[in-house]
C-alpha cells in the first residue's frame, strides 16, 4: 500500500485495526499523527562500554554475545531471568525480574545490544533489567539501546518500544510521503532544519543538540501554520465578502453618546471608534470584543445596533441563554429608547410566549419585509432556528463567543442586504491574552475593554497563608455580625481524590466549618451533583439570608446577582490560574458593600505566593490572562480548549520569540502572495487545515 500522511494508521504494516483503536487513545489516527507524535523525553543510552570497563551506578550500553540464559525460581518465590554474556574483554551477568518469556526470545549465541544500569546483585556486579535488542546483522541500526532513545506517552497495549519500531519503519521511507512545505527563504532566514531531517532528529537524534534543533523546527511549524491559517481566513473574508455600505454620521455618534446615562470609558470609546473604522472598509467587520463581566460590553453592542438602524438595516443580537437574552433586551431597549428604535425579543419554544407576544414578533418581521422601519432583534438561537424570516440584516452580534455551528453562522450570513454579508461582532468575557488572540484568532480583529466603568470599587484581595487562617475566620465572623452580608467559599473539588489529597473537598470543608469554625452560623452547600431544584432552594436560602455562608465547588454557576454577597473565600487558590481566580471573585462586589476576596493557600513556596499576590494589585481579566500565559503557559488559560484551539504539542505561546518569528514569516509570505499562488503545497495544507477545523471564516 502506498503510504501517505493522511493514510489511516491501521494500514501501516504491523498496526491493523485493533492496534489502531488503541492508538486512537493517544490521538493518533493517521500516519501523520504517528510520525509527528513527539517523544516527551529521551533515555540517554549513548555511553558505550566494554564489559571490563563498566562502573557501578552508571548507565551504559554493551554489545555482547549470549553464553546462556535461564529462568531461576528462588525459594522465596521470586522469578529471575539470568543471562551470562561476553565480549572480547570479559563476562557479565545480566538479570531481569518476572519476564518468564525472555529465554524464548533471547538465545545462546545471539549478538545483543544491552542498555541499562550497573549494580550489585549480592556482591556480584550485574546489569539490571536492561533494554535489549538483537543485532540481526553487521549494519544493524539500534533503536532501543546504544543512543538517545525516545520515550513516548503510552497507553494500554502501546509501549514506547512498539511506537519506536513503527515510527522507525515509517521514517525509513519518509521521502515518499514527506514534503518540505516551508519556503526556502524562510528556512534560511530563521536557520531552520529541513523537515525531513527534523522529523528524523526528533525521534532518533544523534545528540541533544540535534534533538533541540529538530524540536525547534517542528514547534516553528505548529505556530506558523496556526497563524497562516487564521491569516488566510482573514484575507478570504476580506476578498470574498462584500460590505454593506454604512453611512457614519458624526452627529449620530455624538447624539448616541449624549443620551447615555453615564460617560463612556476610554476603552468603550475606542471600541466604538474601531467599529466605525471597520464599517468604512470595503469588506464586512469581523471583530471580537473582549472584556470582564461588568466592563460594559452591552453599550458598545447597542451602539452598533443603533448605527445599523440609522442606516436602515435590521440587526440581531444572539445570546447563549434565555436569561441573558432577556437581560440584554431590557438593557438595550432602555439605551435605544431615546431614539425610538423598536426592539423585539425572540425566544425559542413555548417559553417565549410569556415574554414575547408572538403576534408582535410577526408584525415586525412583516415590517422589515415591506421596507418599513428596520428593527433590532434580540434573542437566543431561536433567532435562526425558528421560522423567523430575517431580511436586510446589517449587523450580527454574538454574545459570549458561542461556538455556533457552521450552518447557523452561514445561514445568518445569507441574510444580508442584497449580496452583502452582514457585519459580525462577537463579545466574550473569557480572558484571552492578546498574544493568543492574535496568534489563534488572527482572523478576527480585536478590541479589549480593560478599564472598568468609573465608580466601580475593585474587590479588595488578600492572599492568606496558613498561619493567618484563624485570624481570617475571626474577621469573617465580625463582618457577618456587622453587616447583613454573605460569604462564598469556593473549594476545588467535591470529593477528595487520591492525587489531590491536599485539597479540601467541599463536603469535608462544609462539615468542618459547620462543626468546628462557625457552629453558630448557618452554612449551605452547593455542588454540581445536586438536583436542579435542590440547587435553586439552596441558592434561595442564601439570597434570603437563611444561610450566611455558601460552600461551593468552582464549577457551580452561582446565581447571577446576589447583591449581599461581599466576601469570597477561595481554598487551594494556588491550584487555579490567575484569570480563573479573577472570574471567581467577580461573583462578589455587585452590591453596595465593600467587597473582599481571600485567597487561602497552604503552599509556602515564595513563587506561589508571589504569583497569587498579583491579584492583590491587578484587577483586569485580560491582563491577568497575560500573566497566566507568561507564568504557566497556555494550558492554564481559561477556556483554552473550549475555544477550539488545536492542542500545541511542541510550541508554547509563552515563547515570545517563536511567536514573533512565525508571525513575521507568515507576513513575509502573505504580503507578496496573499493566496499562496506560488506555494501550491502550502496552500493545499492550509486548505486541509481549515476544512478539518470546520472553521467558517
Ligand atoms: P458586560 O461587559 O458584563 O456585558 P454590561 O454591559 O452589562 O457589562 O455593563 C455592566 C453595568 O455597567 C451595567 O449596569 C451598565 O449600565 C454599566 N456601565 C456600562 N458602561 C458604563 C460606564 N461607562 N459608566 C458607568 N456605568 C457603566
Ligand atoms: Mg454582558
Amino acid at each position: 500500500m502506498n503510504i501517505q500522511l493522511d493514510t489511516s494508521v491501521q494500514y501501516v504494516p504491523r498496526v491493523g485495526p485493533a492496534m489502531a483503536q488503541r492508538l486512537e487513545k493517544l490521538g493518533i489516527r493517521s500516519v501523520r499523527d504517528l510520525v509527528f507524535y513527539p517523544p516527551f523525553r529521551y533515555n540517554d543510552f549513548s555511553t558505550i562500554s566494554t564489559i571490563s570497563r563498566i562502573i557501578p551506578k552508571t548507565t551504559v550500553t554493551i554489545y555482547a554475545t549470549v553464553t546462556s540464559i535461564k529462568n531461576i525460581f528462588t525459594k522465596n518465590g521470586k522469578k529471575i531471568q539470568e543471562a551470562i554474556v561476553r565480549d572480547h574483554t570479559g563476562i557479565l551477568t545480566v538479570i531481569w525480574f518476572n519476564q518468564l518469556y525472555l529465554p524464548k526470545i533471547i538465545h545462546k549465541d545471539d549478538r545483543i545490544s544491552f542498555s541499562g544500569s550497573i549494580g550489585f546483585f549480592g556482591n556480584k556486579l550485574v546489569m539490571e533489567s536492561p533494554e535489549y535488542e538483537i543485532m540481526e546483522n553487521e549494519n544493524y541500526q539500534s533503536l532501543h539501546t546504544g543512543r538517545l532513545v525516545p520515550v513516548y506517552s503510552e497507553t494500554a497495549g502501546v509501549s514506547s518500544k512498539w511506537l519506536r519500531g513503527r515510527i522507525a519503519h515509517l521514517l525509513s521511507q519518509k521521502e515518499t510521503f514527506l514534503h518540505e512545505l516551508l519556503p526556502e527563504h524562510i528556512i534560511r532566514h530563521h536557520s531552520l532544519m529541513g523537515i525531513s531531517e527534523a522529523l528524523g532528529g526528533i525521534h532518533f537524534p544523534k545528540n541533544k543538540d540535534e534533538a533541540d534543533k529538530s524540536r525547534h523546527r517542528l514547534a516553528f511549524d505548529e505556530l506558523f501554520f496556526l497563524q497562516l491559517t487564521s491569516n488566510i481566513q482573514k484575507k478570504r473574508w476580506e476578498y470574498e465578502n462584500l460590505a454593506l455600505p454604512f453611512n457614519i454620521d458624526n452627529d449620530d455618534i455624538q447624539t448616541f453618546i449624549k443620551h447615555l446615562p453615564f460617560t463612556l470609558t476610554h476603552d468603550q470609546l475606542q471600541a466604538i471608534h474601531h467599529i466605525c473604522s471597520d464599517l468604512k472598509r470595503p469588506y464586512p467587520m469581523n471583530r471580537l470584543l473582549e472584556g470582564d463581566v461588568g466592563s460594559g460590553k452591552t453599550v458598545v453592542a447597542a451602539f452598533l445596533l443603533y448605527l445599523s438602524q440609522k442606516n436602515g438595516y435590521t440587526s440581531v443580537l444572539m445570546a447563549p441563554t434565555q436569561i441573558l437574552a432577556e437581560q440584554h433586551f431590557l438593557t438595550i431597549q432602555h439605551i435605544l429608547k431615546p431614539f425610538s428604535i423598536p426592539v423585539t425579543l425572540v425566544l425559542g419554544g413555548s417559553k417565549s410566549k410569556s415574554h414575547t407576544p408572538q403576534k408582535n414578533t410577526r408584525t415586525h418581521i412583516r415590517d422589515t419585509k415591506s421596507n418599513t422601519p428596520a428593527t433590532v432583534f434580540i434573542g437566543t438561537h431561536a433567532l435562526i432556528q425558528e421560522k423567523l424570516e430575517l431580511h436586510n440584516v446589517g449587523a450580527v452580534i454574538i454574545d459570549e463567543q458561542q461556538r455556533f455551528g457552521v450552518d447557523q453562522r452561514s445561514i445568518i450570513r445569507t441574510k444580508g442586504a442584497g449580496n452583502n454579508t452582514p457585519h459580525f461582532f462577537t463579545m466574550t468575557a473569557t480572558p484571552i491574552p492578546r498574544t493568543l488572540a492574535l496568534t489563534a484568532y488572527g482572523n478576527l480583529d480585536l478590541s479589549i475593554l480593560s478599564d472598568m466603568p468609573h465608580g466601580r470599587i475593585p474587590i479588595k484581595t488578600w492572599v492568606v497563608p496558613q498561619e493567618k487562617r484563624t485570624k481570617a475566620y475571626e474577621w469573617i465572623r465580625m463582618e457577618l455580625q456587622k453587616n447583613n452580608c454573605r460569604v462564598f467559599l469556593v473549594c476545588p473539588f467535591i470529593e477528595e481524590s487520591e492525587s489531590m489529597s491536599t485539597i479540601k473537598a467541599a463536603k469535608k470543608e462544609f462539615e468542618y466549618l459547620k462543626t468546628q469554625v462557625f457552629p453558630d452560623i448557618s452554612i449551605g452547600l452547593l455542588h454540581g451533583k445536586m438536583k436542579a431544584n435542590e440547587k435553586t432552594s439552596t441558592l434561595d436560602a442564601f439570597r434570603e439570608g437563611k444561610t450566611k455562608i455558601l460552600v461551593t465547588t468552582p464549577v457551580v454557576e452561582v446565581g447571577i446577582d446576589i447583591k449581599e454577597a461581599s466576601i469570597m473565600l477561595i481554598e487551594g487558590a494556588e491550584r487555579f490560574g490567575l484569570s480563573q481566580l479573577h472570574q471567581l471573585r467577580g461573583r462578589v462586589g455587585r452590591g453596595t458593600f465593600e467587597s473582599y476576596c481571600l485567597l487561602f493557600t497552604t503552599n509556602t513556596d515564595p513563587h506561589v505566593l508571589e504569583r497569587l499576590k498579583i491579584l492583590e494589585k491587578v484587577h483586569n481579566g485580560p491582563e491577568l490572562a497575560e500573566y497566566d500565559l507568561a507564568l504557566r503557559g497556555e494550558g492554564d488559560i481559561l477556556g483554552f480548549r473550549q475555544h477550539g484551539l488545536p492542542p500545541l504539542a511542541l510550541a508554547s505561546l509563552k515563547d515570545k520569540k517563536l511567536v514573533v518569528d512565525t508571525q513575521e514569516a507568515v507576513h513575509t509570505i502573505l504580503d507578496t502572495d496573499p493566496t499562496l499562488q506560488n506555494f501550491p503545497l502550502l496552500r493545499e495544507h492550509v486548505d486541509k487545515g481549515i476544512i478539518a477545523k470546520g472553521i467558517q471564516d
